[in-house]
């Protein structure tokens, strides 16, 4: 049962948003999650019948075909679907957050009319790709390269991890456009593309396989020659890093949601565990060793919550949120993982058997701590931001 052991206030709009999409999830998605865990198979079905909810344009507003729903009600909803799949959460998290959130924060008029309706409706997916087989947390190092010709640009390099590379309609890709003034300011140079799916010029690489998150496409993109035209470019040539950071801080809460459901869910299913099974003639959740286990992570998950729930109000308050989207993140993460690793915990062997999902719960959650700025990273762009501030 959702929301077992938290609690917080949902709006009215809120509640009439969620309430009919958790019983959505709970028909449709939870009975799948563990055989597409399994299969690997990318769920092209649930994605179409999701798309009715509006989440795959969830902030995009309504004149581009989007759902216009706030930051908050987005990341509820995202904490919601990693509450029943995990790998569909990232589905859902990226490709609104980055594909899509860089359309909508770069794009110019024509760019947000050409791409967004087919975002939003779900029938084009969004990929993104910055991160580079040399360059992830070092983002600026990319090598990719988008050398001016006559009409547009040619891009060539290769990207690596990019979450639905094989499957997007839609790529957003980081490339350089122009040398970095010196290695100090490599940040400059750098510029986004926008474009579909081309005929030419962009080969799928290799399709990897993860520790979790199994149902979400994860693919290497071979940029091979690929010319774009002109008005491909997103925002401001040579300027494009300052874009890259933007969307990431957006994506930053959409993860800690997608933390948040996932450590609910280990969460949920510990404590029942732990009424029902008995050790020495007694249920375990009677010993404190086990329930002070479901304390923690109760407060630990109420508490992340929280922190990501602030950070998309001040994003939809237009107001600053880098520090608070990067501790969101940060702390869900870590949280998640440890309430999934003690749900493994609490179930004894059982925990670490496939039959029971809190093992899956703990795989697809590790990601929380490395994708869109491993933990190391957010206490660098949180101390940064701590140690401006006196
Ligand atoms: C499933 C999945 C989906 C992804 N989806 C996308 C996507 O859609 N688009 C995209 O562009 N990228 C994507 N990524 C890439 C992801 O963002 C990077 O993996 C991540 O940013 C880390 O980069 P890296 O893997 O190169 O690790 P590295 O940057 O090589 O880091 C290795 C280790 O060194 C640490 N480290 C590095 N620098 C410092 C420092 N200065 N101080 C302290 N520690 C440091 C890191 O924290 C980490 O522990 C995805 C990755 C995965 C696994």
């Amino acid at each position: 049962m959702p929301n077992m052991g938290l609690w917080f206030e949902e709006s009215q709009e809120e509640r009439a948003v969620l309430g009919p999409f958790r019983e959505f999830l709970k028909a449709e998605v939870a009975p799948g999650a563990a055989e597409r865990d399994r299969t690997g198979a990318f769920p092209f079905e649930l994605v179409r019948k999701l798309a009715q909810f509006g989440v795959f344009g969830a902030t995009v507003p309504e004149a581009y075909g989007g759902a216009g729903l706030t930051s908050r009600l987005f990341a509820r909803m995202v904490e919601e679907i990693a509450y029943y799949d995990g790998a569909l959460a990232l589905t859902v998290a990226s490709h609104n957050s980055l594909a899509t959130g860089h359309i909508l924060l770069a794009g110019n008029e024509r760019q947000k009319e050409t791409f967004l309706p087919k975002l939003a409706s779900g029938e084009a997916l969004g990929a993104w790709g910055l991160t580079e087989p040399g360059s992830g947390s070092d983002a600026a190092a990319l090598k990719t390269r988008a050398e001016p010709v006559s009409g547009g640009y040619v891009l060539n390099g290769t990207k690596q991890f990019i979450t639905q590379g094989s499957v997007a309609g839609v790529y957003v890709i980081v490339a350089r456009t122009d040398p970095a003034p010196s290695p100090e300011r490599k940040h400059l140079g750098i510029s986004a593309f926008a474009f579909f799916r081309p005929e030419t010029g962009l080969r799928i690489g290799r399709k990897e396989e993860k520790l979790g998150l199994n149902a979400s496409d994860t693919a290497q993109l071979v940029l091979e020659d690929l010319f774009v035209a002109e008005d491909s470019l997103l925002g401001e040539r040579g300027k494009g890093f300052y874009d890259v950071l933007k969307v990431l801080d957006g994506g930053r809460i959409g993860i800690a949601a997608m933390a948040v459901g996932l450590g609910r869910a280990a969460l949920d299913y510990a404590l029942r565990y732990a009424k029902q099974r008995e050790a020495f003639g007694r249920p375990i959740a009677e010993y404190q060793g086990v329930s002070f286990k479901l304390a923690e992570a109760a407060t630990e998950l109420e508490a992340a919550r929280l922190l990501y729930l602030k950070a998309a109000e001040l994003k939809d308050g237009g107001r600053p949120y880098t520090l608070e989207a990067a501790q969101a993140k940060l702390f869900a993460s870590e949280v998640a993982v440890k309430a999934c690793d003690e749900a493994i915990q609490i179930l004894g062997g059982y925990g670490y058997i496939k039959d029971y999902p809190v093992e899956r719960y703990w795989r697809d959650a590790r990601l929380t701590r490395i994708g869109e700025g491993t933990s190391e990273i957010l206490k660098l762009v949180i101390a940064r931001r701590l140690l401006e501030s006196v």
